[in-house]
């Protein structure tokens, strides 16, 4: 990511500086005694690695609270509306993008209809998405230099290529480059779920726990891993792959070529191939499908129960390898929460070896602004990574 408007930007000019302002933007707002207690640094250290930040007015002072012996105890907190950050979600078909502030809040958020899938006409897309979404402020304009870009599939964020993506058919498509260019703001690019797996860390369910993972259920299954407070990237880019992990041994096919995938028993597009063989009707919808469900109907209900068994299945083995403290499970496919998520707990606990049973499951819908807001976190995250 080039750094032509690093000038303007947090001085965050050493790890102590980092480690400081993180812990306040995740925790805050937090006393300096405390910054020193949860990071392991000198109250001197917190001090001297706050001031800059201060001074730029990234932190804040709050009002002094009077402690039992006079001593003024001046919490810090993050100005968050010190800058704005744009994240913009590719899907197949659009782009949803948001500005925020610091915190990751969402301020404004649009979107906006591809008009092609091709890079280019992409680039423009996102534009001219971004230029509506500033134009909204003045302070949007004065203070956004940062822009985060998040699309499905293998993504090398260091250089901004996109090496393959099914939905948009993309094969190693330089997209951070022409983006930063056409959009004027740095921009970085990321894998979707993963951008969301940070959103989650620093903003979301995954705050205080060191390890956690995020898994997301819709067309695909996604997961991003944190382990010891860091995201799991693996060797070759794969780690976490919940939806291609086998929990039935016999079939279906997965489009992985695998077989007995969760993905080719619990994605959208497999409850909704499932549905259609049950009924005999091959028009069905998923929408269709989730409301013949809900009114009783037992062979859809049979569909999503199998659904939600290979879910908890795919979460126990993960629980069982990598042990993380919660599991928060969302996306788009949760709208039919209702339909699984028994299934989905009582096969998790049975299939969860000891002490991992007691990974914490939340089970929550994702609104689509979420991606976005992925996106313009991994944004935030550029503030440190100098
Ligand atoms: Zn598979």
């Amino acid at each position: 990511m080039s750094s032509r408007r690093q000038t303007q930007r947090a001085p965050v000019t050493s790890p102590a500086a980092a480690t400081v302002f993180t812990t306040v933007l995740t925790q805050g707002p937090v006393s300096r005694v405390d910054v020193a207690r949860r990071t392991g640094l000198s109250s001197a250290a917190v001090t001297k690695a706050a001031r800059p930040l201060i001074e730029a007015g990234y932190l804040v002072e709050l009002d002094s609270e009077q402690g039992n012996v006079g001593r003024p105890a001046s919490p810090l907190d993050v100005q968050a509306d010190r800058e704005f950050f744009v994240g913009v979600k590719i899907t197949d078909s659009e782009l949803i993008g948001v500005v925020t502030d610091l915190k990751a809040r969402i301020h404004t958020a649009k979107h906006r209809r591809l008009t092609s899938r091709k890079a280019d006409a992409v680039v423009s897309d996102v534009a001219e998405l971004v230029g509506d979404l500033t134009y909204d402020s003045p302070r949007y304009r004065k203070r956004t230099w940062t822009l985060g870009v998040t699309v499905a599939g293998d993504v090398d964020r260091v250089s901004g290529l996109v090496r393959y993506s099914p939905f948009l058919h993309w094969r190693d498509v330089q997209l951070a480059e022409p983006v930063a260019e056409a959009t004027g703001l740095d921009t970085i690019v990321d894998n979707d779920v993963k951008a969301l797996t940070v959103a989650e860390q620093w903003f979301g369910d995954g705050i205080g726990a060191q390890s956690f993972a995020l898994v997301t259920l819709g067309t695909g299954i996604g997961c991003g891993l944190v382990i010891n407070g860091g995201v799991v990237n693996g060797a070759h880019g794969v780690a976490g792959e919940i939806g291609h992990i086998p929990v039935s041994g016999d079939g279906p096919l997965c489009h992985c070529g695998a077989t007995g995938c969760v993905e080719a028993i619990a994605s959208t597009d497999a409850i909704v191939a499932q549905a259609r063989t049950a009924t005999g009707e091959p028009g069905l919808t998923m929408d269709e499908v989730i409301t013949g469900a809900r009114m009783g109907d037992v062979a859809l209900r049979r569909v999503f129960a199998r659904a939600g068994v290979a879910i908890g299945r795919g979460l126990a083995a993960m629980a069982n390898l990598a042990g993380p403290e919660r599991i928060v499970v969302s996306g788009e496919g949760l709208d039919a929460y209702d339909l699984f998520a028994d299934e989905i707990r009582e096969t998790f606990a049975t299939q969860a070896f000891g002490a991992a049973a007691q990974c914490e499951l939340i089970l929550r819908p994702l609104p689509f602004e979420e991606w976005a807001r992925g996106a313009a976190a991994v944004a935030v995250r550029t503030l440190f990574e100098s």
